[in-house]
């Protein structure tokens, strides 16, 4: 783990709000569940000075359940209610693209890349990689980030979180145990 953590990168669904069951996607405003704490961690973040940005895979776009412009609704709703509270995300980047065909679908590095376009000042030693399944681990290792894998509720777990839970660099219950500890 860095000692000096400049950028932190965060996947969203299972980490930020509740994640849908396996197969569904949040595609309203309505579907958002943010989970408990993660305004507060996120505010802990932006007054230590250190860069948030959230990488997320939404592939329901590509599914035709929802939009990309729905997609940024949500974001957009989800930043207004941080600002609320005195915290932001200084980026969000997804993926709205199916399995196949892609260069930004996690853990390939697209998103990444559009992090790195945006704000070129970002360097993968003093970056971090949270996220909740073995893609987001894979696609942190991949830049050569530090991982912490997010625990969250068994059910919700698939099959490979295993492999993840071995690969990440430490493991949390949530982003606001993973913030208070890591980054104290
Ligand atoms: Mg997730
Ligand atoms: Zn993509």
């Amino acid at each position: 783990m860095p000692k000096h953590v400049e950028t932190v990168f965060l996947d969203r669904d299972g980490v930020l709000n509740e994640k849908m069951p396996e197969g569904r996607y949040v595609t309203s405003w309505e579907e958002f569940k943010p989970l408990p704490g993660v305004a507060q961690a996120i505010g802990s973040l932006n007054r230590m000075g250190i860069r948030v940005i959230v990488v997320s895979n939404q592939r329901g776009v590509a599914l035709g359940r929802m939009t990309n412009a729905g997609v940024e609704a949500i974001h957009a709703r989800f930043q207004d209610l941080l600002r609320a509270s005195g915290a932001h995300i200084d980026a969000f980047y997804f993926c709205p693209h199916d399995k196949e065909g892609c260069d930004c679908r996690k853990p390939k590095p697209g998103l990444f890349l559009q992090a790195i376009r945006d704000f070129p000042e970002i360097q993968t030693e003093t970056s971090i990689f949270i996220g909740d399944s073995l893609s987001d681990i894979e696609a942190g290792r991949n830049f050569g980030m530090a991982t912490v894998l997010i625990l969250g509720n068994a059910e919700g777990r698939r099959p490979e979180w295993e492999e993840a839970r071995k690969l990440a660099d430490a493991s949390f219950a949530s982003l606001p145990e993973a913030v208070e500890l890591l980054v104290p």
